[in-house]
């Protein structure tokens, strides 16, 4: 008897559930990744993302094989390739992970549907994506159909109970995977065959869950610690960066706040605290997929569209030296601090008045851990239409500059331009003398930060 483990956002064997429950149920399993063209078809395969899922299929591929397995990969309608391989291999069941979007439950609904007329049957797991499910931490009452308390749309109480809720056991990784003889698979891709024709950022991290779980290891000893003093020091860069390897499911958000748990000390627990703004989300975006690109809540905003400023701020010369640092980090690395994501996003969305989508394209299109629920309802949060509790405030990039960088060190790490000027000066060179600030080649602020915040509150109706 035969199992497919049909992998998507979980590309890891340790604390895989899906893997494990396809392995106790048959004797030979095929480990499936699908090259889905109805992911590419949406957009959502960018160069960066590319070449760090290259990388993650190749690590998969090696730990099965060193547990007497290999990947077999396809490349199609994920639908349809799922279907065909388990008919080839007269499989049972086909067992995958829960997914929080829109086309993760369309897929899902499709892969039930054509396998059960198949005479096959689709195994569901959960806890794979997110460390607690969508739907197993609901307000009172939220569990009555129609009550419309499916999921919380406020962080502080859903934490509290995320936190009583606990997640499941850590499962270990199968010690062996017996495939099937004679599965036909493609070759694992490079980035550039996922990705034709785009062009990688220069410094991404390494994919795969190998280089995740070194991350965790190294991180957890030299930066655990001191997560909660440090994790806003913009300069210090001391995060965990795991963001890619959570997207990818290389590491296991489980796994994680397990092992974080471990240590009882103000580090650890404001770190497990920000994976639970990830599970947060994601339990958003499951009872309302549609808030991936329409406002989660309306806030009567008539935005301005995709001009010369937006395009100033994506190409980091928007006059203002810490947003302009963040987005040339995010170009140089595929990522970018989640202080410098807040400035940027308040910026764009408040003093410049523009969509938040225009800027979540933007974001998808260059973050290795691009996330439609993380991505999308953080800018929600950002532009004050999600579930800030203060949709009305405007960060000001100087006094947040100069808090978060008080040195201009990271300022000056990416705007190269600016890197003679000394300390926090390095924050307004519109303040410099007429000379200094023509010789200087960086732009004059694109728009006033008073004029920007009085047209906002305009718009919003609040002055
Ligand atoms: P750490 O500080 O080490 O945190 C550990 C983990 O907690 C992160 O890896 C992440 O999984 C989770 N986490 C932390 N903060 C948040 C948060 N605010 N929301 C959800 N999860 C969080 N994160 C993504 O993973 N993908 C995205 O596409 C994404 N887009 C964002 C867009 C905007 C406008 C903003 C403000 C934030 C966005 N974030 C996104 C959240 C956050 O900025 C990143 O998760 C974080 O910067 C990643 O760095 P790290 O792994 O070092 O984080």
């Amino acid at each position: 008897d035969v199992a497919v483990c049909l992998f998507t956002s979980d590309l890891r064997v340790h604390d895989q559930p899906v893997l494990r429950a396809a392995v106790r149920a048959a004797t030979r399993v095929v480990p499936l990744f699908v090259v889905d063209q109805g992911v590419a078809a949406a957009g959502f395969v960018t160069a960066n993302r590319a070449a760090f899922l290259a990388a993650a299929l190749a690590d998969l591929d090696s730990s099965l094989r060193s547990r007497g397995g290999r990947l077999i990969l396809r490349t199609g309608d994920v639908v349809a390739e799922t279907c065909r391989v388990a008919a080839e291999c007269g499989a049972g069941e086909v067992h995958l992970a829960a997914g929080v979007s829109g086309y993760a439950a369309r897929r899902e609904r499709r892969l039930a549907d054509r396998l059960a007329a198949e005479g096959r049957r689709l195994v569901v797991h959960d806890a794979v994506i997110t460390a607690v499910p969508p739907g197993a931490v609901v307000p009172s009452g939220g569990s009555r159909p129609g009550s419309g308390k499916d999921h919380f749309a406020v962080f502080t109480p859903y934490f509290r109970r995320w936190w009583a809720e606990g997640t499941r056991p850590v499962v270990a990784a199968p010690r062996t995977v017996a495939v099937p003889e004679g599965v036909r698979s493609a070759a694992l891709p490079t980035g550039a065959e996922l990705c034709p024709g785009g062009r990688p950022s220069p410094a991404l991290p390494e994919g795969g869950e190998a280089a995740g779980r070194r991350r965790f290891a190294s991180w957890r000893r030299t930066g655990l610690a001191a997560y909660e003093d440090r994790h806003d020091d913009l300069p210090g860069d001391a995060t965990s960066r795991l963001s890619p390897y959570l997207h990818f499911g290389c590491v296991s958000p489980v796994e994680l706040v397990r092992t974080a748990a471990d240590r009882d000390d103000a580090g650890a627990y404001a770190f497990v605290r920000q994976l639970a703004w990830r599970d947060f989300h994601h339990q958003v975006l499951a009872a309302r997929p549609a808030a991936a690109w329409r406002e989660y809540r309306t806030r009567g905003d008539r935005w301005r569209g995709d001009g010369v400023e937006a395009a100033a701020w994506r190409a980091g010369r928007t006059g203002y030296p810490v947003v302009d640092a963040g987005l040339r980090q995010l170009r140089h690395e595929g990522w970018m601090h989640n202080r410098a994501r807040l400035l940027a996003a308040s910026f764009l969305t408040k003093t410049l008045y523009v969509d938040w989508r225009v800027g979540a394209r933007h974001f998808l299109d260059l973050l290795v851990d691009g996330d439609l629920a993380d991505n999308q309802l953080n800018w929600q949060w950002a532009a004050g239409t999600g579930t800030d509790t203060r949709p009305n405030r405007v960060l000001n990039p100087v006094v947040q500059g100069r808090r978060f960088d008080p040195d201009g060190a990271y300022v000056r790490r990416w705007v190269p331009e600016l890197a003679d000027l000394p300390g926090a000066a390095v924050h307004r060179p519109w303040r410099l003398d007429g000379r200094e600030r023509a010789a200087l080649d960086y732009p004059a602020p694109v728009v006033e930060l008073d004029a920007g915040t009085a047209r906002f509150r305009r718009a919003r109706g609040l002055d």
